[in-house]
């Protein structure tokens, strides 16, 4: 099966004067329709800024400095989107119609000003030939495939007349509402209390089967990325520094970034073992530590080699992956 997104050797910098800050650096993965790639890492380790480029969101500011992003549409040739015009009319079309994203706050996205109902038919009617009755029956729909009780109630309610979950799920309804092919969640279910990222989890795994769409995952979270990704890609300061299938990188986690992501995890935590803390934070762009990034904040050390060598992607197994002196 061909892939549906693949991106390689992206690299992505902010520009100041004659300097060029890396925020993300040689970052490659790729996604296949029915899929889901869990994206890892802390606050300020490009995982969102990678799959924002995916659909030319990189912030103002921002620029592609290297790599290509390709999109393998239904029918035709792969598109290098990382060569359309920033807001340009095929960048446009592409956005919602086979590539949609949600995000961890629902109201950066639904118009406080709009029904709900409202804003799902606009959607629809900017991609599709649909008369209005029409789109409204399909709004109601969507709000039912998303689990809104009283999708029809729903539909003529504002945002702020919802709760955050049901927010979330609105959000969804309205990305889902042109059936796109490859859907980015950006960090969806942060906001929300256990109970309710529950159940946004089962619903977006649930969509995904229902519509065969790919899905890349972001968080912070690997413990609930494990629960929904096939494959994981694990992000430090604008690198992949880990990837691979799921099973493999938690069973038998390669880097030591990762084993401490895990680690601090009671389900993946050994047993009777003290819960770790990752010690320090993900430092400033501006500020990247020589050598390998992680070692300022590394409990497994290797050497001085570590201090001054910047570690090169090793395989671990079949199409698993390290960046660490350690797999050398
Ligand atoms: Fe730790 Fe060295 Fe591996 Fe970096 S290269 S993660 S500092 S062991």
């Amino acid at each position: 099966m061909k892939d549906l997104i693949r991106v390689d050797e992206l690299s992505i910098g902010f520009g100041l004067k004659n300097w060029v800050i890396p925020a993300v650096e040689g970052v490659s993965f790729s996604v296949k329709p029915g899929e889901t790639l869990g994206i890892v890492g802390e606050s300020g380790s490009g995982k969102s800024l990678s799959a924002r480029a995916i659909l030319g969101l990189v912030p103002p500011g921002g620029l592609i400095t290297s790599g290509s992003i390709s999109y393998q549409p239904e029918s035709g040739d792969a598109v290098d989107i990382t060569s359309l015009p920033k807001n340009g009319r095929a960048i446009r079309k592409l956005r919602g119609a086979e590539i949609a994203m949600i995000f961890q706050e629902p109201m950066a996205s639904l118009s406080p000003v709009h029904t709900i109902g409202n804003q799902i038919v606009t959607t629809l009617r900017q991609h599709a030939d649909l008369s209005a009755a029409a789109a409204l029956s399909r709004a109601i729909e969507l709000l039912d495939q998303v689990g809104m009780a009283s999708p029809a109630i729903i539909a003529g309610q504002y945002a702020h007349q919802l709760s955050g979950g049901m927010r979330q799920r609105a959000m969804i309804a309205m990305a889902l509402s042109c059936s796109p092919r490859l859907l980015v969640c950006d960090e969806p279910t942060t906001a929300l209390d256990a109970t309710t990222e529950a159940q946004v989890v089962e619903l977006l795994m649930k969509l995904q089967q229902d519509f065969n769409m790919g899905m890349i995952f972001i968080s912070h979270n690997i413990g609930l990325v494990s629960e929904i990704a096939d494959r994981v890609m694990v992000m430090y300061l604008g690198q992949s520094i880990e990837s691979g299938a799921t099973e493999h990188v938690l069973k038998s986690p390669a880097h030591p970034y990762t084993r401490a992501l895990l680690n601090a995890l009671p389900a993946f935590a050994e047993a009777g073992a003290e819960l770790a803390t990752l010690q320090g934070a993900v430092p400033d762009l501006t500020a990247r530590p020589t050598g390998c990034s992680f070692h300022p904040r590394c409990a497994e050390f290797a050497g001085p080699q570590c201090e001054t060598e910047r570690p090169a992607i090793q395989v671990v197994t079949n199409q698993h992956l390290a960046r660490c002196h350690l797999h050398e």
